[in-house]
């Protein structure tokens, strides 16, 4: 028998407890994929943006593999807090498995960030999912008129589509009532998304921008002046076969936008590009009134240099949307530079060699890059090593089942059926609005409805709280 802890159960997590249960030879293998949250599937949850239904629905393969036999759900768990170390954790099993993610935004580092209505694109993005450490707030956003994201990936598309759309698109959504009222309420007219480099090195994906420039109700606008900046736009559709293919095809999307130009809908996207942000502006009360960007200019195939010239964009919400970092999980080697956990193929490495039983996959892995998919081959090559040496590790005896231990030490997990009760409730929670299924955005919520702690039901004025 072999007995392996996965830590995290958002796409990495499962795709290595499903890679463990799969390929195992050591017979009556045993996966416990443990979650610090009381809910399982990590970022699909709590990051994939509510209105991408198709990929919300991912749930339901990562729902099969948490349903196995061989594998067991425990959230509420947190590993590397005070009841239970990952030293205690490797006692209780032959190895483990970290996928805990890239949790930290990133800062711009830029005088003014710590405005009021400044915020991360993580922040928001939690506030919306209904992740149950966001914090309270609604971002004042009804007496809002501009916001500016900065930032050119797919999170910063993600939030500046969730700024520009209509309530009637959103409701449909599991997005919490809360998180609906406010953007129903949001005076957003303007969004502006803006890029320290030019259209052919923007991070985000084709499909994303598309998306982006269909939105009902919505101008979606880019100044071909600008974008003509980029080397590679500017030589015009035939000479950018050089470029990778996404850059192309965003390259023509840009076009067909500078071709249409503003249409007179009610609200309007604005891409940005060659702007590096150097201040953020404030008011009277420290509340946000705007960015200083300089403007840039092309310096190479990829990098972009100052002009001294500035601009200033009117905001009265900016949403910084530069990338994610990994934190350091205490007990656990970590590297500050690349935020991730030093490992080779997935081996845990302590001063240079490989930890016996410890395991990395996902973005503590690789850094916070790559789609959903990308965890898959990413966590098979992590499951490859480990079952290479599952045959030493499961020499050790273990002292018994790991739920004995972490019940005596004071831990409640939530398993399964808990989990299958928090659905149940969601989905009574929207009958009672009207709506689909919704999320409960509050810890003591969710744990009040997996029955793992008394209290009144979910959707009740003291249940279902969102944040304030
Ligand atoms: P990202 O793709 O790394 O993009 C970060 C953006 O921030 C880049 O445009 C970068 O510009 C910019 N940036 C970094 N530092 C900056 C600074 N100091 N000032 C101004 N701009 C700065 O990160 P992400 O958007 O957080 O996405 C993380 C991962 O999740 C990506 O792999 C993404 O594709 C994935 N994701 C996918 C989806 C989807 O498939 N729908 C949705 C969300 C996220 P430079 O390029 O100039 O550095």
């Amino acid at each position: 028998m072999l007995r392996v802890a996965v830590v995290g159960s958002g796409p990495s997590g499962v795709y290595a407890a499903q890679g463990l249960v799969g390929q195992c030879e050591v017979p009556g293998v045993r996966v416990d994929v443990l979650d610090r949250l009381p809910t399982p599937y990590g970022l699909v949850r709590y990051g994939v943006a509510p209105d991408h239904e198709k990929i919300k629905s991912l749930q339901g393969n990562l729902r099969a593999v948490l349903e196995d036999d061989r594998v067991r759900f425990l959230g509420d768990v947190e590993v590397g807090g005070p009841r239970l170390s990952t030293g205690r954790l490797l006692e209780l099993y032959h190895a483990v498995v970290y996928c805990v993610g890239a949790a930290r935004d990133r800062p711009l580092g830029i005088p003014g960030e710590e405005l009021a209505g400044v915020h991360s694109a993580t922040e928001f993005v939690a506030w919306y999912s209904g992740h149950p450490d966001a914090a309270a707030g609604d971002f004042a956003l009804a007496r809002a008129r501009s916001a500016v994201v900065v930032g050119a990936g797919n999170v910063a598309v993600d939030v500046v589509r969730l700024l520009a759309r209509g309530a009637p698109e959103l409701a449909p959504t599991d997005m919490p009532q809360q998180a609906l009222g406010a953007l129903a309420a949001s005076g957003v007219r303007t969004v502006a998304m803006v890029a320290r480099r030019g259209p052919s090195q923007a991070r985000f994906t084709t499909k994303e921008l598309r998306e982006l420039g269909a939105l009902p109700g919505v101008d979606a606008l880019v100044d071909p002046a600008e974008a003509a900046l980029d080397p590679a736009y500017a030589a015009g559709p035939d000479a950018a076969a050089e470029l990778p293919a996404v850059a192309r095809r965003n390259l023509e999307v840009l076009r067909g936008w500078a071709l249409r130009g503003p249409g007179g809908a009610r609200r309007r996207v604005v891409l940005r590009f060659y702007l590096r942000p150097v201040e953020v502006l404030g008011g009277p009360g420290g509340r946000v009134t705007g960015v200083r960007f300089e403007r840039t200019v092309p310096d190479g195939p990829d990098a972009v240099t100052g002009t001294g010239v500035y601009e200033e964009l009117e905001a009265q919400l900016v949403l910084r949307s530069v990338g994610y970092r990994g934190v350091p999980l205490p007990g656990l080697p970590f590297d500050p530079v690349t935020g991730t956990v030093p490992h080779a193929a997935g081996r845990v490495l302590r001063a240079g060699r490989a930890s016996p039983g410890e395991y990395v996959a996902g973005w503590i892995k690789r850094g916070p890059t790559g789609v959903i998919g990308t965890n898959r081959p990413c966590a098979k090559e992590t499951v490859s090593c480990l079952l290479q040496d599952a045959g030493a590790l499961a020499r050790r005896a273990l002292p018994g089942d790991p739920l004995d231990a972490l019940r005596a030490a004071g831990l409640r997990p939530v398993e399964w059926s808990g989990w299958l009760a928090v659905e149940a409730a969601e989905a009574e929670l929207g009958r009672s609005l009207g709506r689909r299924s919704v999320k409960i955005p509050d810890r003591p919520g969710l744990l009040r409805a997996a029955g793992a702690r008394p209290g009144p039901a979910p959707g009740t004025a003291a249940g279902g709280a969102a944040p304030g």
